[in-house]
């Protein structure tokens, strides 16, 4: 049987990655090779090329906007329409935070600068302002019948396109715009998250749908043998008990 790979594109390492947004690859990374599944990570900084069928992933984090200033342009210049064509294809794409923002329609920012998105997925992010409140901290989400866990920190508020579903439900923090009680967003298998944390190594089962969903494309169905995740089931009951000790903080509660 021929050994498996997942090849993996990291959009912007250098200008995108806040929070430990990284860390997502290493996760990546060891949750394959334990299962003897090779990996490979290609780092495509502004300028380089991508070529739509060449990853079964793709992965782009959170920054600021100065750096998503930067990114913007290069998204529209020079990957936007491969990216395009790969997530219409079925290619699996998890963007964080500033990224999720910029593979949407536009981020405008405090300052009402418009910066256009990779036009990926139908969302839209507005920062109402200077004097706006942040979102800042622990965040729990409900997802498939689990909890996903990790930290926000964005001015930005997502709305989300007819065509397009939130990942999950909030149950302590802000999510996407604070008001209707959804975090992230799916489209195909693009997964959109306003979590950093590093995310994955936190939510194991979410870092193996990804591996799932991207081997399937390639390869049908791979099974995925457990592995040893007390650290990780540890990292994220915790995780869960810091946002949520004062109570559930979620929508419509304390803020
Ligand atoms: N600059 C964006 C915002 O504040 C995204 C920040 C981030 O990626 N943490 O909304």
């Amino acid at each position: 049987m021929t050994k498996l790979k997942l090849r993996l594109a990291h959009l912007y390492p250098k200008h995108m990655n806040i929070y430990g947004d990284r860390g997502n690859i290493l996760c990546l990374r060891r949750r394959c090779e334990e299962r003897a599944i090779a990996f490979q990570a290609d780092e495509l900084a502004p300028g380089d090329a991508l070529a739509a069928d060449a990853y079964d992933m793709v992965f782009i984090g959170g920054a600021q906007d100065r750096e998503q200033r930067r990114v913007a342009e290069d998204l529209l210049k020079v990957k936007g329409a491969a990216l395009r064509e790969a997530v219409e294809g079925g290619v699996t794409l998890l963007a964080v935070c500033g990224g999720y923002q910029l593979m949407g329609r536009f981020y405008r920012t405090a300052e009402g600068e418009e910066l256009p998105g990779a036009g990926v997925l139908d969302i839209w992010t507005v920062h109402p302002g200077p004097r706006a409140r942040r979102f800042i901290g622990n965040v729990v989400v409900k997802w498939r019948g689990a909890t996903l866990v990790g930290f926000e920190n964005h001015g930005g508020r997502t709305h989300l396109g007819a065509g397009v579903r939130p990942l999950g439900r909030v149950v302590a923090g802000f999510g996407n715009n604070g008001r209707d009680g959804g975090e992230g967003a799916v489209y195909k298998n693009l997964f959109g998250t306003y979590l950093h944390g590093s995310l994955l190594p936190k939510n194991p089962q979410f870092a193996d749908h990804l591996i799932a969903t991207a081997l399937a494309r390639r390869y049908g169905d791979v099974p995925l043998p457990p592995l040893d995740d007390r650290i990780e089931s540890t990292a994220h009951a915790e995780a869960v008990r810091l946002a949520t000790r004062r109570g559930i903080i979620g929508i419509g509660g304390r803020k």
